[in-house]
């Protein structure tokens, strides 16, 4: 919580295009009255549906602003004032600011713009007021941004829904734009597919199929996490679909209530940029990983055992190995036990489902080191992560072909 000065004009929260007489203008003080220094965002979208005379600043740095910013802001970062101040404002779009007119500074939570403020009317401004509480502020209130700088092509929805990626500089709007023209199938919506098709959603991949043919079990609720208590005997793909609309209902679901089979796989393969393996079987999971070794799409794969899980990317196209490479063949039947018979700590398909979800939004946004060849270990029973290299069998029956 930041300290405010804020001397608000009146007691209770001015409506915007609501005014009343007496009420302040922009550098025009109420005689006998201080002059405002922090003003309240309602009372200046007030003065702008007024169109009163404001000269609006933003003071932040240039990669704050991709995700919008104040109706007619110019911008002049706080670094640069001091140098700019002497001979006049001007902005870099060559905007200029004269010393008799009303000024409204602003940042993100209206601490620096209380400096720029300060520095301003020390240096002739003396109607230049800060946004209190900054952007956030003017958000919270319901008011609307316009679109900043280098936002171009992202709606203001949209900016504002990922506005925590577009100010990561290996994300931005670039690789917000290419996560919103990707596709992922998730095969298989149990204790992986959950968590990594709500983050997935959340992060805005444009497209995302949920292949289930279940109905949510009482079972499942310990740690599938897209499923409530009141959606037993439903369609796990349906539900799934549902909740994940609601959650991002910008992007598009598809809700595929089968089994992911020899007839159906490659077409859906083929569809899809990534595919994330959160099947509950042995022949799903080597279906899969042939289909998608022959389409040349990369698998994010997981498994999980008690407290115990794996996870990495079979990508053979782009040089690492494939299922086959390190398990030629499925376990033969009843060589294995089930998550049925064997349990699992709940959160340990949510721990490794998210890092599926994780390599999958660096494959699709081209950023970082991906997993391919590598496999994550994870025993959570004791705390201990570790990574052992998956060599490309050369003799692989299927990835060394292609
Ligand atoms: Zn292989």
């Amino acid at each position: 919580m930041e300290p405010s000065n804020q001397l608000d004009p009146e007691p209770g929260d001015p409506e915007p295009g609501d005014p009343e007489p007496g009420d302040p203008e922009p550098g025009d003080p109420e005689p006998g009255e201080p002059e405002l220094l922090e003003v309240d965002p309602l009372l200046v979208a007030r003065w702008l549906a007024e169109e009163s005379p404001l000269r609006i600043i933003d003071v932040r740095e240039a990669v704050e602003l991709v995700s919008g910013i104040l109706p007619g802001a110019i911008h002049i970062p706080l670094g640069e004032l001091a140098m700019k101040g002497s001979m006049g404002l001007e902005s870099a779009a060559g905007d200029c600011v004269q010393r008799q007119e009303p000024v409204l500074v602003y940042c993100h939570l209206g601490i620096r713009s209380r400096q720029a403020m300060t520095w301003l009317r020390n240096h002739g401004f003396e109607h230049c007021h800060s946004l209190g509480g900054g952007i956030e502020q003017w958000v919270s209130a319901g008011l609307s941004l316009s679109a900043g700088p280098g936002s171009e092509g992202l709606e203001a929805e949209q900016l504002e829904r990922y506005a925590r990626h577009l100010t990561i500089p290996e994300v931005g709007v670039k690789g917000q734009k290419k996560l919103l023209a990707s596709s992922v199938l998730v095969v298989g919506g149990g204790g992986l597919g959950s968590p990594a098709a709500l983050y997935l959603a959340a992060a805005g991949v444009g497209r995302i199929t949920i292949a289930d043919d279940d109905v949510v079990e009482p079972s499942n609720l310990q740690r599938q996490i897209l499923y409530r208590s009141d959606e037993i005997g439903q369609s796990k793909a349906k539900v799934a679909a549902r909740t994940l609309s609601a959650l991002n209902p910008t992007i598009r679901i598809d809700a595929l209530d089968e089994r992911v089979t020899a007839a159906n796989g490659r077409q859906l393969i083929r569809d899809h940029d990534v595919v994330i393996d959160g099947a509950d079987n042995f022949e799903t999971r080597f279906l899969i990983n042939d289909l998608a070794v022959e389409e040349r799409t990369p698998v994010v794969h997981g498994s999980v055992f008690r407290f115990e899980g794996q996870a990495t990317v079979f990508d053979p196209a782009r040089g690492g190995p494939c299922l086959r490479c390190l398990h030629p063949q499925p376990p033969p039947e009843g060589f294995c036990a089930s998550c049925a018979e064997a349990g699992v700590l709940g959160v340990m398909p949510g721990i490794i489902g998210t890092i599926q979800a994780a390599e999958a939004i660096k494959w699709m946004l081209g950023q970082g080191v991906s997993m391919r060849g590598k496999l994550l270990i994870i025993d959570i029973l004791n705390g201990v992560f570790r990574q052992i290299s998956i060599p490309v069998d050369p003799l692989c029956t299927t990835c060394s072909q292609y």
